[in-house]
């Protein structure tokens, strides 16, 4: 059945349920499709089910952390900012905490409360969702859009259209880079997408043995041809396949155009006490430790399962009393507890990325607007432009931001 919509809106995301809200909120009602049996599948996904919707950070700390475009951001997070954001949900029952590293989350820690929060909005507003509706291809006539075909060969008819389809990662969540397809077909440059905040895949088979255990207060370390690309502190986590935890998504942000096969990774497992304070708080304990083993001398140094490990890491044989560990194991051990190396292989495959590097080319889109400069009457919003950032809250703000501009923007045009 064919229809008519003032705006219509591809996917009911974080982005394009900011960008009807602002419309509608505008004046114009708009039809959002959601080839979804539901809106924002990945929101409930996010924060761990806890959902870190935003970053209580201005303007220029928000920038820093968005490695790829940030400049394309400015009227965006003018538009929406951080604290609008938070108002946003405050005032219309969803109450929000700001944590560690200013991390905002709802007060509830449930993700779901976020989605439910944008629906009750949307629907007050006015605003439509169509669910199932699976937008296949944008309708152009005379240059510009005329609305979009549907799977089922329905023809919604539109007098602009905002693609807010996402990126290619999770994509049992409904983003499978259509997005990418309808701006190809408008004659976009589509960056090709990679993946960004992703777990790391490495040599040492180690790792797998570990699978589960998650290291808090480390220092990640990366170094590249003699350069730092990398070194934080924080939390990580082994998996079967090698690494992952906040700290590992982070360095695969700094990654860009770096061959893995030449980046040297290390873990300082002792970050708090420079090398020399590592050997002689290593030479004390040895020397009070007698028939003591090394696995459990070790223990009090490091977690138990990766106690058990580490002298065989160090090439020393963890069932030797202290009382004979030489001066070279003793070097050796103290080594690695400031510099435990890793042989990264690759990334883990994109549909595990957190976040989708690429997308859309942000030159051919006006930042003022999110219109498109090829075809005035095409929006794109969200994580289907090229445009990331770090984790804590940024990814979902840069879609909620977009989104309202987006949304807002089109609303004008079409008021107009
Ligand atoms: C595991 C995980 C945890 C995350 N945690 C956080 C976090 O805590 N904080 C944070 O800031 N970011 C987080 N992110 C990133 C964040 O979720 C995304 O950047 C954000 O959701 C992107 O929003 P979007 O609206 O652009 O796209 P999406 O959320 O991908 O939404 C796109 C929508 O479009 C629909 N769609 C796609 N194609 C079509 C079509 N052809 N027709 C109709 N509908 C279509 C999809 O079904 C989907 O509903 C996380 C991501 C993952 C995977």
């Amino acid at each position: 059945m064919n229809s008519k919509a003032d705006l219509a809106i591809i996917g009911a995301g974080a982005a394009g349920m900011m960008a009807a809200l602002y419309a509608a909120q505008s004046g114009v009602r708009p039809l959002i499709l959601e080839k979804n049996e539901k809106a924002g599948k990945k929101i409930y996904i996010t924060g761990k089910g806890r959902c870190n919707l935003t970053n209580d950070c201005d303007l220029q700390e928000f920038l820093r952390e968005v490695p790829v475009n940030p400049r394309f951001l400015y009227a965006a997070l003018k538009a929406l900012s951080p604290q609008d954001m938070m108002k946003l949900m405050q005032d219309a029952g969803c109450p929000v905490k700001v944590e560690r590293g200013r991390r905002v989350f709802p007060v509830s820690d449930k993700a779901s409360d976020v989605t439910r929060t944008l629906l009750r909005l949307l629907s007050q507003a006015g605003a439509e969702i169509r669910y199932g509706a699976e937008a296949e291809e944008l309708v152009i006539r005379d240059g510009l859009i005329a609305g979009v075909r549907l799977k089922d060969g329905s023809e919604i008819s539109a007098r602009a259209v905002i693609v807010a389809t996402g990126g290619v990662s999770y994509p049992s969540t409904g983003s499978t880079g259509d997005g990418y397809r309808f701006a190809s077909q408008t004659g976009h440059r589509v960056i090709p997408p990679s993946p960004a905040l992703i777990p790391l895949v490495t040599q040492e088979k180690w790792c797998a043995e570990l699978m589960g255990l998650s290291l808090t207060n480390v220092r990640l370390n990366a170094v590249y041809n003699g350069k730092t690309v990398y070194s934080e502190l924080g939390e990580m986590l082994f998996t079967h396949f090698g690494i992952s935890g906040p700290l590992v998504l982070e360095l695969s942000c700094h990654l860009r155009g770096i061959p893995l096969d030449a980046l040297q990774v290390t873990i300082d497992l002792k970050p708090g006490l420079t090398p020399d304070q590592t050997e002689d708080r290593l030479a004390r304990d040895i020397a009070s430790g007698g028939k003591k083993q090394t696995v459990t001398l070790m223990e009090g140094l490091l977690p138990k399962r990766l106690a058990a490990i580490f002298p065989g890491l160090c090439g020393v044989d963890g069932q030797k009393p202290c009382a004979q560990i030489t001066a070279n194991e003793r070097k050796a051990l103290a080594g690695r507890l400031k510099a435990l190396p890793l042989t990264v292989r690759r990334k883990r495959p994109i549909e595990e990325a957190v976040v989708t590097e690429g997308g859309v080319d942000v030159r051919e889109i006006n930042p003022s607007t999110m219109a498109s400069r090829l075809i005035p009457n095409l929006y794109f919003a969200g994580e289907t432009l090229d445009v990331s950032a770090h984790t804590g809250g940024y990814n979902l703000h840069i879609a909620f931001s977009t989104g309202a501009l987006a949304g807002r923007s089109a609303a004008k045009m079409i008021l107009t």
